[in-house]
């Protein structure tokens, strides 16, 4: 089972909507995906049509004593093989809540451990805040994914994700093997494209050498879903995410070589 946290300290990149678009493109080549949505804000919750009240079973539950495990929590998405997890309102006070009681950066990583749903990959949707949530998502991932909106204040979330990302890889003393996606992109716009060409030039081989374009039928979260969960996803963006995602999988069996 792999696991790729989706991640920026920014919101309004594309996290959420990554997350949605490589789950269902990984679903489409045959594979098993888990989606897990780690923010309060439960962007990728109200696309599955989950609403918060009365409050949905879900990743606050990861982190109860005796903690839920994942198959108890999770729900099928109306796309097969595809399951996915709520983020409930509660998220938001968890940290709070949870101050004294120590250990609980590795409650997701263990529900992962100790998951046996058959997934073969599972996603995990950040929240924008370095928190008790984003520490967990990165301690229990394999990968971490950097969607990166093209636009210049953008770089520096960027900077600032990809050292994050470094501090915790020295930390656990396991890989962690940054990706940058550039989102967002905007080709008739000049800040468009020398976004995109300066991220290109900063992070090489770290980053996506194409973008996911500014897509209307993308544009909020209801047709996001219809996209998505349609039949034969098409469009521009989705068409960039199975291109994102040929990417993605091939720096994977680099990385297992490597090992
Ligand atoms: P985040 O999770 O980082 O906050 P979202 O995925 O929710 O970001 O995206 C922010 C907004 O931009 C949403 O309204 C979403 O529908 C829209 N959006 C995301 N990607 C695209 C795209 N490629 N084309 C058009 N709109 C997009
Ligand atoms: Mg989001």
């Amino acid at each position: 089972m792999r696991v790729w946290a989706i991640a920026n300290q920014k919101g309004g990149v594309g996290k959420t909507t990554t997350t949605l678009a490589l789950g269902r493109s990984l679903v489409l080549r045959g594979l098993s995906v888990l989606l897990v949505d780690l923010d309060p804000h439960a962007s990728l919750t109200r696309a599955f049509g989950v609403p918060s009240d009365p409050q949905p079973a879900g990743v606050v539950d990861l982190f109860g004593a005796p903690p839920a495990t994942l198959a108890g929590v999770m729900r099928p998405a109306p796309v097969e093989g595809l399951d996915f997890v709520c983020a409930q309102t509660a998220l938001a006070t968890l940290e709070r809540r949870s101050a004294n009681q120590p250990g609980l950066g590795l409650a997701l990583s263990q529900a992962i451990t100790r998951h046996t749903g058959g997934h073969d990959v599972v996603l995990l949707d950040c929240p924008p805040t370095l928190g008790l949530l984003m520490v967990n998502a990165l301690a229990a991932a394999d990968r971490l994914i950097v969607p990166t909106q093209c636009e210049p204040l953008a770089l520096h979330g960027l900077a600032g994700m990809v050292r994050t990302g470094a501090m915790v890889e020295r930390s656990r003393q396991r890989p962690l093997p940054v990706s940058v996606l550039p989102t967002l992109f905007d080709r008739r716009t000049r800040a468009g494209r020398d976004t995109l060409a300066q991220l290109q030039q900063e992070y090489r081989e770290l980053a996506w050498d194409q973008a996911i374009p500014v897509d209307t039928q993308l544009a909020n979260a209801d047709a996001l879903a219809q996209q998505v969960f349609s039949g034969e996803p098409g469009g521009r963006a989705m068409t960039a995410y199975a291109r994102a995602l040929d990417w993605l999988l091939a720096g994977e069996q680099q990385l297992e070589r490597a090992a």
